[in-house]
Formats: C-alpha cells, sequence, structure tokens
C-alpha cells in the first residue's frame, strides 16, 4: 500500500483492474497493468486537498472475470480499512462494474461512508480517456468533503449513480452508464451538485458487513420461439436454487402450459423463482395482463423496477446468507433492502 502524507480527510483507492489500467501489449491487445501506473498517468492526484492511499487487489482482472470471490476480496479490503478512511473508491472495469456495485451494497449494511465506483472508457494513459476525470470526481465524492452519501455508488461521466440502480448502456460512448429507474444522485458541472433528497438515510445500526454469496442460480432470458427444450434444461440445473425469469414488458411470459409447468417444476424443487422485465425502465407488475396471471398463481415473485445486475446479486446474496430462510428471502425480494426497488424498504430493524 502507498501511503501520502497526514492531512484531514482520507480516501482508499483500490484498483481491481479494467481498462482504466490498461496499457496495450505487442499485438496490440489491452492487458491489465500494475497500480503505480496510475499516478505516472495521473500526477495531478498528488495535488489534491485530501489524503489518497491506494491498494490493489492481489490479482488485477478485466471486469468479465468478476466473482463473488473477489466482490470479498474488496469488501474484504474496505471493512479493514473502514475506521481509517472518509470514504472509498474502486477502480474497476466498466462491463461488471454494476454487478460489483450492487454486490457490495447488499454485503453493506448500515454503510455510513461513500463507496463510489469508477472506471473508464479508455485506458488512463491515452491522451482522450474520460478515465482523468472520473477518477477525480470519484475521489472528491468519496472524501466527502462537501457532502457524506451513505450509499454504494457509480460515478461516471459526469453522473453519480445508486450503484445497485446503475446499468451499462454503451460499449462506445464516455456516457457508458445509466439509472432508468432512479434518477442520478449527483451531477458533475464546474461544480458538484448533490441531490441529498435523494440519498439513503444515515444508518443508525453498526456496520455489517455479510459475505455469503450462493452461485447456484440461473437467469433465463425470454425470447419469442424460446424452446420448452431449452426452458426445461435451465428449470433442470442440478442444485439449483434461484431462477430469475427476464421477462417481456410488464412482467409477461408465454401463457402455454408446458412453460407454466417447467417454472412449477422448479418451484415443486424448492427453487425461489423471481420474475424481472427484459425493459431498461418501468416495472413488473403481476395480473396487470393475463400473461402474468399464472406465473403469479403458483408463487413467482415479481422483482418490480429491480435492474438485472442488482437481481443476480441480491438473489445470490441472500441465499448465500440466510440459506435457511426461503420465505423470508421470497418476502425480501419483493422489497427494497438498499433503495435498488422502488418500494417500501424492509423495516430498519430487518436484518437483511
Ligand atoms: N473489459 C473491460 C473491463 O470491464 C472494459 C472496461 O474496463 O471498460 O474490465
Amino acid at each position: 500500500m502507498t501511503t501520502a502524507n497526514e492531512r484531514k480527510d482520507k480516501v482508499l483507492l483500490i484498483y481491481t483492474g479494467g481498462t482504466i489500467g490498461m496499457v496495450q501489449d505487442e499485438s496490440g491487445a489491452l492487458q491489465p497493468f500494475a497500480m503505480e501506473r496510475i499516478y505516472d498517468a495521473l500526477p495531478l492526484l498528488h495535488r489534491t486537498d485530501y489524503m489518497i492511499d491506494s491498494c490493489q487487489l492481489e490479482r488485477i482482472i478485466d471486469s468479465s472475470n468478476m466473482t463473488p470471490e473477489f466482490w470479498v476480496s474488496i469488501a474484504n479490503i474496505i471493512e479493514a480499512q473502514y475506521d481509517k478512511y472518509d470514504g472509498f473508491v474502486v477502480l474497476h472495469g466498466t462491463d461488471t462494474m454494476a454487478y460489483t456495485a450492487s454486490a457490495l451494497s447488499f454485503m453493506f449494511k448500515n454503510l455510513s461512508k461513500p463507496i463510489v465506483l469508477t472506471g473508464s472508457q479508455l485506458p488512463l494513459g491515452m491522451l482522450r480517456s474520460d478515465g482523468r476525470e472520473n477518477i477525480i470526481c470519484a475521489l472528491e465524492i468519496a472524501s466527502g468533503r462537501q457532502v457524506l452519501i451513505p450509499e454504494v455508488t457509480v460515478f461516471f461521466e459526469s453522473h453519480l449513480y445508486r450503484g445497485n440502480r446503475s446499468t451499462k448502456v454503451s460499449a462506445e460512448n464516455f456516457d457508458a452508464f445509466s439509472s432508468f429507474n432512479y434518477p442520478s444522485l449527483a451531477k458533475a458541472g464546474i461544480k458538484i451538485s448533490y441531490k441529498e433528497h435523494l440519498f439513503l438515510p444515515m444508518p443508525e445500526g453498526e456496520l455489517r458487513v455479510r459475505k455469503g454469496f450462493d452461485r447456484r442460480i440461473a437467469v433465463l432470458k425470454l425470447f419469442p420461439g424460446i424452446t420448452p427444450a431449452v426452458v426445461q434444461s435451465v428449470v433442470r440445473t442440478p442444485d439449483l436454487q434461484g431462477l430469475i425469469i427476464e421477462t417481456f414488458g410488464s412482467g409477461n411470459a408465454p401463457t402455454e402450459k408446458w412453460f407454466i409447468d417447467a417454472l412449477q417444476e422448479a418451484l415443486d424443487k424448492g427453487v425461489i423463482v423471481l420474475n424481472v422485465t427484459q425493459c431498461k425502465a418501468g416495472a413488473v407488475q403481476m395480473r396487470q395482463y393475463q400473461a402474468s396471471c399464472d406465473m403469479d398463481r403458483i408463487g413467482v415473485i415479481g422483482g418490480h423496477d429491480i435492474t438485472i445486475e442488482a437481481a443476480v446479486t441480491k438473489m445470490m446474496y441472500l441465499l448465500g446468507n440466510f440459506p435457511e430462510d426461503k420465505d423470508k428471502i421470497r418476502d425480501r425480494l419483493g422489497k427494497s433492502l438498499r433503495g435498488e426497488i422502488s418500494l417500501e424498504t424492509s423495516g430498519e430493524s430487518d436484518d437483511y
């Protein structure tokens, strides 16, 4: 870990990999490199009026290789250093940043300090890189000098999003992230304007970090013409614990018997089935159309306006930490734990 001089506000910068810290090898392919290069590429970092320490994961990765084990490694660093810093910036590849942000939001209950994830579309060393702006703004937000945001967030191209509402929308534009069902929490212009009324409230309880993730889940994306063989092969995955169906519109799916029978088969085996819409904006509303009534009747849970990234990580998190509590898991999937859906939260004293 590199340490700067002692000053008042302190931010820990955690590098995990991704384009922001990549260089080209001889063949022209992008490869991750070591943390020190971030300072080579961004000597301006030494001029901030808060203190920045930095560290990196033992193995830095393209975020396409992200797994729950890496989420736990990031959480371990933050948990171990929690009292020492005012905030945390996680430099992360853009491809799965929304998953990591969502996972961290569930892991850190009663978070009272900012954790800001950012990255870039162009490597930091390139002249037109968007990484410079993103890192500097993310650090300023994480320092809490102006406003304290007790949330896991994603900063990208002028906008700060709630992490578990964010989604990557462009493989090309600098404006690569969006949050369709919740407004951005801040916007960086000449100054950073914060929308404090949109933040999660400052928690009253003690920080609690849970690190269980059950990977035995599947996502089944529906499309017109999907065959029984495909649906059954997913439903019959050995040892499946959770199934997310990506449905059409407001949560609609084929009404054919073979489809409902396949879901019933999963439910009978104790698999928890969650209905998440393929639409970027808007929510699942079970029973709005005939095409979701049978799913509602047999016990499929409506995911409301959750993103697929938050749905995957929330399902893994709940199954991984409360495996004995299937009824409560079903109940919590339909409610907000960390502001990930636009419905009532599960309650102040709730342990989830
Ligand atoms: N493949 C890279 C990653 O997600 C892309 C990026 O960083 O933007 O790690």
